[in-house]
């Protein structure tokens, strides 16, 4: 979303044109966004100028629910996650005072490279699922007895847990190194700790959700286990916010 690229065709269409005291804003915003329709604000990103590159002329505004011409789209039905909320924004015109501009015209990128407090949060949570996961197939093989002893003893089944014991505390390790760069350096923690963390951390709950429906067996696959339910939160880490893809080509023009 940030990378330079100069071509101005590229990326999000949604756009503010200042009109005297106000901008008029208009587009269309994913049908997952966080929380649509029940907040009382919305903090949009749109562009200030429709022939500069992305990076250049994107700008934040805050948007009150209640403003003319926005509208919200029927929650979304997602794999998992079954307590969120989340549905599409459609902006018609809706006039935003330009004192709701956060920083001046163009600043969007500038300003979310100082923010890692989203990712920071993000990883800290998929730490969680991560354990959760974790302790879940841990009690479970202490407890499932197969030829004569429980499945811990197996090597096979050992060794997989300990594997999600380690994963489990690398992620912790790097959601506190994040945490801990954002207070020294907020662009370091944004750019390179944060995204790095946000995508380890989604990629080992992942790893132990799939690895928890393994040592339940049969009985993970079974609804009436958490194992599912794990691996689907889980997966749903992998798009929100940004993809691993999207988070490490962005880190990549940071590293040094
Ligand atoms: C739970 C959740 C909450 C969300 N909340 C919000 C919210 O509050 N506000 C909001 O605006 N959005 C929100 N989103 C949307 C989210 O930001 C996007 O889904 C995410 O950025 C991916 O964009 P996309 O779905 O358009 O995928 P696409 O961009 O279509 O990507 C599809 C695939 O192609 C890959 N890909 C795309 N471009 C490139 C590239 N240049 N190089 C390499 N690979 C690439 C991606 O990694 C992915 O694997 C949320 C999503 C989820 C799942």
């Amino acid at each position: 979303m940030f990378c330079p690229i100069p071509d101005s065709s590229i990326g999000l269409k949604t756009s503010a044109v200042r009109e005297g005291n106000v901008y008029i804003l208009n587009g269309t915003k994913s049908s997952l966004v966080t929380n649509a329709g029940i907040a009382d604000a919305y903090f949009i990103i749109a562009r200030t100028d429709l022939d500069k590159p992305l990076h250049e002329s994107l700008s934040i505004f805050y948007v009150e629910a209640n403003t003319p011409g926005i509208k919200f789209g029927k929650k979304t039905q997602m794999i998992g996650w079954k307590a969120s909320h989340h549905a599409e924004i459609v902006l018609d015109n809706v006039p935003v005072p330009v004192e709701n501009l956060i920083g001046q015209e163009g600043e969007a990128a500038k300003l979310l490279m100082l923010l890692p407090e989203v990712a920071i949060g993000l990883a800290a949570s998929y730490v969680g699922l991560a354990r959760a996961a974790y302790e879940y197939a841990l009690n479970y093989a202490k407890q499932r007895i197969s030829w004569g002893r429980p499945i811990i003893e197996h090597q096979a089944v050992a060794l997989k847990l300990a594997q999600m014991m380690i994963d489990t505390q690398a992620a912790r390790l790097m959601v506190w190194d994040a945490a801990l760069t954002s207070e020294i350096s907020p662009q370091l923690a944004a750019t390179v700790k944060a995204p790095a963390a946000k995508t380890f951390a989604v990629d080992v709950a992942i790893k132990n959700a799939q690895t928890a429906v393994e040592i339940l067996g049969g009985y993970g696959v079974t609804k009436e286990s958490l194992a599912g339910k794990f691996l689907a939160d889980a997966t749903i880490g992998y798009s929100c916010d940004f993809t691993r893809e999207i988070l490490r080509l962005g880190m990549v023009n940071f590293l040094s």
